[in-house]
């Protein structure tokens, strides 16, 4: 597979006393992900912290001198989600600074990646079996897992204080109220900025789209994430700050967009069932990616968003898995 070109940090000031830290992420086809550096008093309020692992605490430092500052200066870590690249310098930033982390109760679905990643790959490989992916796959995965281990998170740390409804986060710019909008994570939040009508959105609402359920830790993320769209929605914003892109302006033509892309996606789903009468998960991605298109990583996302839409077809009577059956096949 084709290394991800490793993008230097760059330091964007969005308005005064707020930057975008545009950090390089490791992953083909996500080349950053953005930390948002917010002045309080002399110090800082990071919100999210971009990936873990070797070096990358000195890629934030060097971002942050973009805006006159160091990892020295931050005074509180918020984290939208638990996912390795909004996450993953946490422990190593509170551990030097002596400050807290704040961050929903919800976060343990990356516990076992970090505590015991051989154990969770398994997981990841029994899925993938259940799905009905080939063992030839799972085992070639499994090699380069073993050659080429990720180190994405520094450690993991139980909250300081949990990012719950009637949290407030005080910065210069304002004061910042928090919403759960699980969904993409078990442990995703907003945060909403009323008088500057901005929003901390995360992974729920991106610039251009790019659906993601978490998949296997609640019953239902991607009804979730559709019932965590209209728990924005509401909002009033001007300027969305999202976890991965460009800064944007209208949300409501982007909360659009996600619904259109979500219902879509069910679609090809509910189709690829019905047309096969009967089908594995992997089955399905196949039919919707198309075989030859099919790459490792990729299959794995998508059978993720898959199995969520599986999952959601079920909880609405429109789908169930066939009982007895290994790997796990699915009727409509
Ligand atoms: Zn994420
Ligand atoms: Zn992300």
């Amino acid at each position: 597979m084709a290394e991800a070109t490793v993008v230097k940090p760059r330091t964007e000031r969005i308005q005064p006393g707020v930057w975008r830290l545009k950090l390089p992420c490791p992953w083909p086809g996500v080349p950053h992900g953005n930390a948002w550096a917010m002045q309080r008093g002399a110090g800082l309020v990071l919100f999210d912290t971009g990936v873990g692992g070797p070096k990358r605490l000195r890629m934030l430092d060097i971002a942050l001198a973009q805006a006159g500052f160091g990892v020295e200066d931050v005074e509180l870590v918020v984290c939208t989600h638990a996912h390795s690249d909004h996450c993953g310098l946490a422990a190593s930033i509170c551990e030097g600074t002596g400050c807290e982390l704040w961050m929903h109760p919800r976060w343990e679905h990356i516990r076992l990646q970090v505590e015991n990643p051989d154990g969770a790959l398994e997981a990841r490989l029994e899925v993938g079996r259940m799905s009905g992916v080939p063992l030839r796959a799972l085992d070639r995965y499994r090699q380069e897992r073993a050659a080429k281990p990720e180190e994405l998170v520094d450690g993991i740390r139980a909250p300081d204080r949990e990012l719950l409804p009637g949290v407030e986060v005080e910065t210069d710019v304002g004061t910042w109220g928090v919403y759960e909008t699980p969904g993409h994570a078990p442990s995703h939040v907003c945060l909403h900025q009323p008088e500057r009508r901005l929003m901390i959105s995360g992974d729920h609402l991106l610039g251009r789209s790019v659906l993601f359920f978490d998949y296997g830790h609640t019953p239902d993320p991607y009804g979730e994430f559709i019932a965590s769209l209209e728990v924005i929605e509401p909002l009033e914003v001007d300027l969305c700050l999202p976890g991965h892109g460009k800064p944007f302006r209208e949300p409501a033509a982007k909360i659009a967009d996600a619904r259109k892309q979500a219902a879509d996606l069910l679609q090809r789903v509910r189709q690829g069932l019905a047309d096969a009468g009967e089908a594995t998960a992997f089955e399905l991605v196949e039919g919707i990616v198309g075989r030859e298109n099919l790459r490792p990583g990729s299959a794995g996302f998508v059978l993720q968003i898959v199995l969520a839409c599986l999952d959601h077809l079920a909880v609405r009577g429109e789908a169930a898995p066939v009982p007895d059956s290994d790997p796990q096949r699915w009727r409509a």
